[in-house]
């Protein structure tokens, strides 16, 4: 049977595991027989949304143009992995309005380990105020309401986020 398309679509502060978890869930996915596209956040500002600044309009118009793609692409059968900080609530809503089949998955990662982690030195940064809106430091991040699934990467190896968010998959009847 062919499965259908769907946006899993992964919130959360800068390190909190985003990108992780989806470069380990996309062969998950690939295993079950699903295409799967993955739509990274820090990529696609080099491509589709090259010279958006951090504004909040700015950051809106970066998600409102991922979850158009992500929508052309699942609405052809594509799953579509997105990784991306997404920080307003209502502008992730607007992305599950327009796409029904949208599972949302909070990266719930408090500040504090994100920032211990500092993978790509960023809020060193932010602190030293060399960025200015730095997602978490001082500009806002909206957590989600209702999120199909959770992902507590203080609690969780990347291997048992993965396999958490498959079985919910299979639960809500996308695989
Ligand atoms: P984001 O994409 O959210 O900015 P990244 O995936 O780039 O975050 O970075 C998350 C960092 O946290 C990585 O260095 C990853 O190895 C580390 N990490 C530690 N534990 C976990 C976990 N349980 N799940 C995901 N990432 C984890």
């Amino acid at each position: 049977m062919k499965n259908k398309g769907f946006i899993l679509w992964l919130t959360g502060l800068s390190g909190a595991g985003k990108t992780t978890i989806s470069k380990a869930l996309a062969p998950a996915l690939q295993e079950r027989g699903c295409q799967v596209e993955l739509l990274d956040g820090d990529l696609v500002r080099t491509h589709l949304s090259k010279g958006l600044s951090f504004t909040k309009e700015d950051r809106d118009t970066n998600i409102r143009r991922i979850g158009f793609v992500a929508h052309l692409l699942s609405r052809n059968g594509v799953v579509v992995i997105v990784a991306a900080i997404s920080p307003y609530r209502a502008t992730r809503n607007e992305v599950r309005q327009m796409e029904p089949n949208f599972v949302e998955v909070y990266v719930q990662t408090p500040l504090e380990v994100c920032e211990g982690r500092d993978v790509k030195g960023l809020y060193a940064k932010a602190r030293a105020g060399e960025i200015k809106g730095f997602t978490g430091i001082d500009d806002p991040y909206e957590e989600p309401l209702n999120p199909e699934i959770i992902c507590n990467t203080t609690k969780e190896t990347v291997e048992t986020s993965v396999e958490n968010v498959i079985s919910k998959l299979e639960h809500l009847g996308y695989l």
